[in-house]
């Protein structure tokens, strides 16, 4: 790869996996990891010895460490809900900038260290908070965030590339494994424009995870008369079958569920062994399923087409494996969607394009694109609401969903006798009021003639390009006196305090780490991860490490507690005494004696428990 200026890449930064991809001969290619990884799970695991892991190592911790372990993400996205990965807490964007981060490193193995910039996707239906979070991850993993682009229009590019001497409509219909997303794109001489989208950003593979689940803990709930979702451990490693049954039946009608020691009760192990047909699957999904034609039907309805004028079908998400989903999008569309784009890659692909077109490696592909706007841009004005005269009503100049790039120009009208001065206000958001948006800037327009109130025009012009780059010029018309504003990023309004105290967080959690070099074969090996080979790794552990353990052993301990006999609980008692001595004590290899002792008598009191 070449690396005449600062690359830049695409991201599908997804709910599930997440990938990122260049141009390379024109054509868009994923980059993989080291390991040659084409798509990583969004999955991060703080390890016991400080240090993030993300993608497989992480997806295969879920069961065994819960509480280190973050998935899904970006369901959180733009939200101020804390997240909590090893009893710390990190915002959803801290959480995204590791995924981000690992994906940089693949790009940095690829050009080499430097300056990179990054285009990443979101569902068309993320709002502004949402937006911005990503775009706020991108920048603290290390990349320039100039674009942030929709999913379906990246979709679309991946296609769009190949076919542009065709107009038509194309439907990108988008079931990943947290959102659902579906969108309308035009795409006419080489220009793709978004017409409308619809969805449900809490809608996914996932989702139909836990039905799945909910069903194999009601078979054992029936059977044993316990509830195997009351403990975290059975409800991870259910979750974790689920999936699998649900990939299964996405190829066989049917397959056999073999679950021997799901929990513990009684002493005695609680397990599943059944069945489940792809019929009985689609039964419990089918609601959900019906709810994405419902969005079908209505992004059809926003974008003013037909049904019939759908040409093309593009399946996105790893979720549109399932045939009920293609079946149902065939009876409802009447015709078959398209199976030749890889449904995982489609959007880092996709994204790729965009960036090409950016960094002008595409210049001449003739492909241009278009977006919309994901929120409406406007200006502060004295108005009148329900009859009453106000100030700080929200005059809309560039509508949510506009396409982009717009000029847009409204004409306003001074509000008191004798003004020369006026105050422009920039804001975006959707309310009614400016005080409920997000304030982008101000400016003066001076030299206007003293006149009557209403009589002197003032032209107000917002362009809004794709980079989110916002100029607002307002002129006075009699006179063509102008001034300008330009808001360099609509999208990056965070405090900058926040930003750096973030950019501190992850910088201090990645440089305490342990700095040993894990060679590339060891941390696919970490995906059977094992507590003390990480630590025969790191040598010997630290005072804090260890008191750690000594936490998670005490875990364990209260775990077999309930289900134990009277002998059992003495020598339990017994070991919690011993391990709440080590915590009193400074020197380490007394403490990792006592560790040692601890976990060899647990693992055989674990091991009573489960015959
Ligand atoms: P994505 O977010 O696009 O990476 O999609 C990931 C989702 O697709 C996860 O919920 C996966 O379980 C799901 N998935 C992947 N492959 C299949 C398959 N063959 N059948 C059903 N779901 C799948």
């Amino acid at each position: 790869m070449n690396n005449k200026a600062r690359p830049v890449v695409g991201i599908d930064l997804g709910t599930t996996n997440s990938a990122v991809a260049y141009i390379v001969n024109g054509k868009p290619k994923i980059i993989p990891s080291p390991q040659g990884q084409e798509i990583i799970p969004s999955v991060v695991l703080l390890d016991m010895q400080g240090k993030i892991l993300v993608g497989d190592a992480a997806k295969a911790s879920q069961v065994a460490m819960p509480d280190r372990v973050v998935a899904a993400v970006k369901r959180k996205m733009g939200s101020n809900e804390p997240v909590y990965m090893a009893e710390q807490a990190f915002s959803p964007q801290e959480i995204s900038a590791m995924i981000l981060r690992e994906l940089k490193s693949y790009v940095d193995n690829a050009f080499g260290e430097g300056e990179k910039e990054a285009i990443i996707t979101v569902p068309a239906y993320f709002t502004d908070e949402q937006r911005r979070a990503t775009k706020q991850a991108g920048e603290l993993a290390g990349f320039v965030v100039d674009r942030i682009v929709n999913e379906p229009t990246a979709a679309a590019l991946a296609f769009g590339l190949e076919q542009l001497e065709e107009d038509k409509h194309i439907l990108v219909y988008d079931l990943g494994g947290g959102t659902f997303d579906v969108s309308v794109v035009e795409m006419m001489s080489g220009i793709l424009e978004v017409k409308a989208s619809a969805g449900n950003n809490q809608l996914g593979g996932e989702d139909f995870d836990w039905l799945l689940v909910d069903w194999l803990a009601s078979k054992i709930k029936k059977s044993h008369g316990i509830d195997p979702l009351k403990d975290i451990r059975a409800k991870s490693l259910l979750k974790e079958q689920a999936e699998k049954i649900k990939i299964e039946l996405s190829s066989a009608e049917k397959t056999a569920i073999h679950l021997p020691l799901v929990m513990m009760k009684n002493n005695h192990p609680v397990g599943l062994s059944t069945e489940i047909t792809r019929q009985d699957f689609v039964g419990l999904i089918e609601g959900m399923l019906t709810e994405t034609v419902d969005c079908v039907r209505r992004a059809i309805a926003d974008a003013k087409v037909d049904v019939s004028e759908i040409q093309e079908i593009l399946l996105v998400g790893g979720s549109t494996r399932i045939p009920r989903v293609r079946e149902l999008l065939t009876a409802f569309l009447g015709k078959e969607p398209r199976c030749d784009v890889n449904p995982d890659e489609a959007v880092a692909l996709g994204a790729a394009v965009q960036a090409g077109l950016k960094s002008g490696e595409l210049a001449d592909s003739g492909l241009i694109i278009t977006d919309v706007a994901p929120f409406s841009l406007g200006t502060s004005i004295l108005g009148e609401r329900q009859g009453i005269a106000r100030n700080g009503l929200f005059s809309v100049i560039i509508p949510r969903n506009t396409t982009i790039p717009v000029t847009r120009t409204e004409r306003f009208y001074t509000a008191m006798p004798g003004q020369t001065t006026v105050q422009i206000d920039i804001y975006q958001g959707e309310h009614e009021l400016v005080k409920y948006n997000h304030s982008l800037g101000e400016f003066l327009l001076e030299d206007i003639p003293a006149n009557y109130k209403d009589v002197e025009p003032i032209d107000i012009t917002y362009r809004y390009n794709l980079n989110g780059i916002l100029e607002v010029t307002a002129k006075c018309v009699s006179n063509d006196r102008e001034a300008t504003l330009t808001v360099h990023d609509a999208l990056a309004r965070d405090s900058k305090q926040q930003f750096v105290q973030s950019l501190d967080k992850l910088q201090a959690l990645y440089e305490n780490a342990p700095k040993e070099e894990i060679d590339e074969e060891s941390e696919f090996d970490l995906s059977d991860f094992d507590i003390e080979d990480e630590e025969d790794e790191a040598g010997e552990a630290s005072i804090e490490d260890l008191r750690e353990e000594i936490g998670m052993l005490q875990g364990r301990l209260a775990a077999i507690m309930p289900d134990s006999n009277e002998l059992q609980r003495r020598k339990i008692d017994k070991l919690k005494r011993r391990l709440e001595e080590a915590k009193l004590l400074e020197n380490t290899a007394d403490i990792q004696e006592i560790i040692d002792e601890t976990t060899d008598l647990l693992i055989d009191l674990e091991m009573e428990d489960e015959e």
